[in-house]
């Protein structure tokens, strides 16, 4: 059987294995060694050293990463915001423009508007579901398209396949940011994309124990943005790569389980007469549904919701909870809470909130794999509160 031909849960746990099996060893080992014995290799890139990123636990990584998204290559690296910095900075020169997502992760919005001006890249945002506003902002020196999977933490889903289509047709570089969707929900080398980007600190490895990130595309892509990684020197360790590699084995079961929890609880909350609004991609009220129907096989454990009566009501909701967790982060076991307009979106003016649509009794569930009517009869009894 090809590799290309198994299913996501088969290649979970087969695909990139060592073969033979080190020693027989069932789980892969750590290989605990900074550098290994010479053999001749004439490359810098090739000498096997941790911080190149080509031990024996690197190696099992990037073989299994590509796999799951049907794609060449893969890398990992030491967090995500260190994929999505290399892959930016190997792409993009000085006197490149950037068209990039409105709403990205605030780490990427931080880097592209006060890191990239200071190297010479310029940049544009636009709205990822409408391919006019892009046509307006292309230029002659935009190198590259940049957009997430869903939006956070108001789940938008852009118009990725004219994204890619747009890519092509004007010779720009399609990165997307596929942390939300993880590779069971999305697939971006299947639509075309040149480079996903990954924090497998959240569903990739699933266990909220590690930083790590991925980097997943086309085989040049990847060669290069390794290169340039072994330069700047955002290696993964042996032992978070062995944390990752046991997280990902339960990847699909992780995240179809969250999907249809999320979907659950989307409906519940949708029905409550103490909600206002629920964004979650899978419900049919969602803008971005006609696009992930398409193309997402589930529509990830994320969610969000305004609660009615303001941001009291909103901290009465939080506070009434017993099962979820109130942090910050994603993508794990554990059901977590977070007002976005106090935490990851603290740094944005009353107005600049309003503007991206945040309101101040925005919630936002990373739902986790507890029991799906165990959560809802939590929510209930705290909506029931307000
Ligand atoms: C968390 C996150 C990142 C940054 O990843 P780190 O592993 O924290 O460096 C980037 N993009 C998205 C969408 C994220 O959720």
């Amino acid at each position: 059987m090809k590799v290309s031909d198994m299913s996501m849960e088969t290649k979970l746990i087969h695909s990139g294995e060592p073969s033979p099996r080190v020693m027989g060893a069932v789980s892969m080992p750590i290989f605990q060694s900074a550098n290994f014995e010479f053999k001749g290799e004439e490359s810098y890139h090739d000498i096997k050293y941790i911080r190149l990123n080509n031990t024996p636990n690197h190696q099992v990584l990037h073989a299994k990463l590509a796999s799951l998204e049907n794609a060449e290559a893969a890398l990992v690296t030491g967090s995500g915001m260190a994929a999505i910095t290399t892959a930016l900075l190997t792409v993009l020169s000085s006197g490149d423009h950037l068209l990039v997502q409105k709403t990205v992760y605030g780490g990427t919005h931080s880097f592209i508007t006060q890191d990239c001006p200071q190297l010479g890249i310029s940049h544009d945002f636009i709205d990822p579901a409408d391919p006019e506003d892009w046509e307006k902002k292309v230029r002659e020196n935009t190198r590259a398209i940049y957009v997430e999977s869903m939006s956070n933490p108001l789940l938008e889903v852009g118009n990725l396949k004219a994204v890619v289509e747009f890519a092509q047709r004007h010779g720009l570089v399609s990165m997307i940011d596929n942390t939300f969707a993880s590779p069971v929900n999305f697939r971006p080398a299947e639509w075309g994309f040149d480079i996903s980007l990954h924090s497998c600190t959240k569903y990739l490895n699933g266990h909220s124990d590690i930083v790590a990130g991925a980097v997943i595309g086309k085989a040049d892509w990847v060669e290069r943005i390794t290169h340039k990684l072994n330069h700047l020197g955002g290696t993964l360790d042996p032992h978070a790569c062995s944390l990752l590699h046991r997280g990902m084995k339960t990847l699909a079961l992780r995240v179809k389980y969250q999907n249809e929890s999320a979907m659950k609880i989307a409906q519940f909350l949708e029905s409550h007469p103490a909600v206002e609004k629920v964004n979650y991609p899978g419900l049919e009220s969602n803008p971005g549904y006609r696009f992930a129907r398409e193309l997402f096989e589930g529509y990830s454990g994320m969610l969000s919701f305004e609660v009615k009566g303001g941001v009291h009501k909103a901290e009465t909701f939080m506070n009434a909870t017993r099962l979820p967790i109130i942090a910050p982060s994603l993508g794990g076991v554990e059901t977590l809470l977070t007002r976005p307009a106090s935490t990851s979106h603290a740094g944005l003016s009353p107005e600049e909130l309003q503007a991206s649509g945040i309101s101040e009794s925005l919630i936002r569930v990373s739902v986790g794999i507890e029991s799906t009517d165990d959560l809802i009869a939590d929510f209930q009894q705290a909506l029931d509160k307000l």
